[in-house]
Order: C-alpha cells, then structure tokens, then sequence
C-alpha cells in the first residue's frame, strides 16, 4: 500500500513532539501505509533528524496563515491561522488516498479501515455536530482541489480563521449528502466530549479508537512522572479539561522515544516554558489535575453565558452536570 499515508503537520517543535507521539503510536500498531510529516521551516535540525527516523517522508512546506485575527479571536486561538498550512496535504499526489491527523492525536489501535473510505470522511465536531472536526479526515491529494482550496481561502476565507471553519465551507455537503462519510465519533475521540456527555463516554469511550487533545493546553503541557504513571499539568482551565488517563497514555509513549531523542541531543524537559505559559492564559493557576479545580470565581451570568456560547464552559464548576441539574429541578418544580 505505497500509495496511500498517514499525514500529519508541525510548525515549530512542540508540535513536533506531538507528531512523534502520533507517528509512533501508529507504527506501534502496525499501520501497512506510509508515514509523512509536512514541515515548516520553524522546526529544528534536530526534532527533525528524529522525524526522519519515524516518518518515511519528511516534506518541507511554507508556513500559510490566515491572519484573521476577528475570527480567531471567537474561538479564543490567535495561534491557529497557520493551521491553513494544512491546505497543502492536498499537494502530496505521489499518494492516491490520504489520512490526515493533528499532530496532537495518538491512536490507539491499528485503525487502516480507514482507508476505504472516501473524500472527505471526518467525524462530527463536538461543538457543533453538522461541522466535521479536521484533527482527522480522509482525502484525495489532488492539485486541482489544492488550487480551489487556495482560491477558496483568499476569496471566502474562513468563519473560525483556522483550517476547520474554511474545510467545511468548503466541503459544505457533509452534513446531508452521504452517511458513509461520517465517520464513527471513536475515530476522533475529545476530551470536549468526555465531560459534556459522560455517560457516553464510559458506554463508548471503551471502543476508542484515536484520541484528540483538541483545545489549548496540550499533552506537552502536562508533567509525567513516569514511575507513578502519573500527570500533572503545568497549567489549567475549565475549558480543556483532558482525561488523565489519556494524557498518560501520551506520555507513555513519548518516554518510549525520549531514548531517540537524547540520541539526537533535544532537550528532555517538553513542558511548557515560562513565556509559553504565560502566552497560553493570564489568569491560569498552577494545580494539579487530579484534585478538583477550586471555585470559580464569581462571574456576572451574562459573562457566564458568553463564556458557554464561546464553548468556554465551567464544566466542574458552575456549569457542572450537578449544577444544571439543581437549576432544572428548581424550575420543574
Ligand atoms: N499546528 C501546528 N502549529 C501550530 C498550531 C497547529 O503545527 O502552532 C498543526 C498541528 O498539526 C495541530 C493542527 O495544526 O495538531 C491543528 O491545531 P490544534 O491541534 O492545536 O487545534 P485543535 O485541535 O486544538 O482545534
Ligand atoms: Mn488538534
């Protein structure tokens, strides 16, 4: 099956890490098709002699960024114009049919299935069910798509400023025109789902098959003691609250290579530097994920309710299934 991979992207080197993670889980369990990796310039020599021992085709592309700072600021992720970059996985037509995953999924098991489906198979976004969520999707690599996909992207551009809000504009029939190409919701897996419909989760979350740390705070941003299995994150909020167990698995793995990574001289620690956390929030608090959050603080219900319409939701807190509960019975009552 030489003509068909696995694709994944990196624009610096902690996503790097998350794609070595990626790439070995998938080489774990015993994928039968290539493994690329596009590259941006950003990544360093050396995350990127350990990619060339893990990926059969490293591909060096040019950063693409949306810029679209208006829309990008709803989703509260000014960093994500450059996921456009990914627009030229549609350039790679050595392959006839392609997986592309974000380099902050890990699969769990042997998932080439896959590859018969048709383009473009993805799995429903938590958030918003008749989008597709683009951490996975199957796709053709054609030049012709490409070149549309660019035109598309500076004549409409995209509703969410990163890749996921322009491919669903463009492929705007996925919702109604063909159930074959949704894909079961374990191919795609996030922690977002975990705790809005926990129920389903302990029926389901058994037969995962890929796991998707959507959100802003990463596996790399956790601490691993990799005696006690145990993680601890660096940072916190609400809003990207990851399943540990999950989180560890990540780690699992990534230990696995650090012996690869020594090798090639990048340094041990990945966990977030001091400017990169105070990039990623103002008001975050340094705990452990284990314990419960404190309280949050006390916010105006308007704020609330922004927040929640800006998927920001206080799930352990205020917005707690315990909490809506209360409020429904207050009001059957
Ligand atoms: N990405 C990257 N550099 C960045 C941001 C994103 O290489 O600075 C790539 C990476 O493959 C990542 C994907 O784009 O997995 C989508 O971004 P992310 O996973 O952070 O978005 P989310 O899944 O949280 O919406
Ligand atoms: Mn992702």
């Amino acid at each position: 099956m030489t003509d068909q991979a696995f694709v994944t992207l990196a624009t610096n080197d902690l996503y790097g890490k998350g794609a070595l993670v990626l790439g070995t889980s998938l080489r774990n369990h015993k994928t039968t098709r290539k493994l690329v990796i596009l590259l941006t310039p950003q990544v360093s020599n050396n995350i990127r002699s350990v990619l060339e021992r893990v990926f059969d085709e490293v591909i060096l592309v040019d950063v693409l960024d949306s810029k679209d700072s208006a829309h990008l600021a709803m989703i509260k992720r000014p960093e994500l114009g450059v996921t456009f970059t990914k627009l030229h996985c549609w350039a790679l037509t050595q392959y006839s049919k392609c997986i592309f995953m974000d380099a902050d999924t890990l699969v769990l098991c042997n998932i080439d299935e896959l590859f018969d489906r048709e383009e473009l198979s993805a799995a429903p976004d938590p958030g918003w069910p008749d989008c597709f969520n683009t951490g996975v999707f199957v796709y053709r690599p054609s030049i012709e798509t490409y070149n549309e996909l660019l035109r598309f992207s500076t004549e409409k551009g995209s509703f969410d400023g990163g890749d996921q809000g322009l491919l669903n504009s463009f492929f705007s029939n996925w919702a109604t025109a063909d159930i074959n190409k949704h894909l079961p919701f374990i191919y795609n897996l996030s922690s977002v789902a975990i705790y809005s419909y926990l129920p389903a989760f302990k029926q389901y979350g058994p037969d995962a098959k890929v796991v998707h740390f959507l959100g802003n705070i990463k596996p790399w941003n956790y601490s691993y003691d990799s005696k006690t299995k145990c993680v601890t994150s660096a940072v916190h909020d609400s809003s990207s609250i990851v399943h540990t167990e999950f989180v560890s698995m990540w780690w699992d793995t990534f230990t696995s290579i650090q012996p690869m990574l020594t090798e090639y001289g990048v340094s041990k620690n990945i966990s977030p530097d001091k400017q990169e956390e105070e990039k990623l929030s103002e008001a975050i608090s340094h705990l452990s994920v284990s314990p419960p959050p404190p309280p949050a603080p006390m916010i105006s219900s308007e704020e609330r309710r922004k927040n929640w319409e800006q998927g920001q939701a206080d799930f352990m807190g205020v917005d707690s299934f315990q909490n809506i509960q209360k409020k429904l019975d207050t009001y059957l009552n």
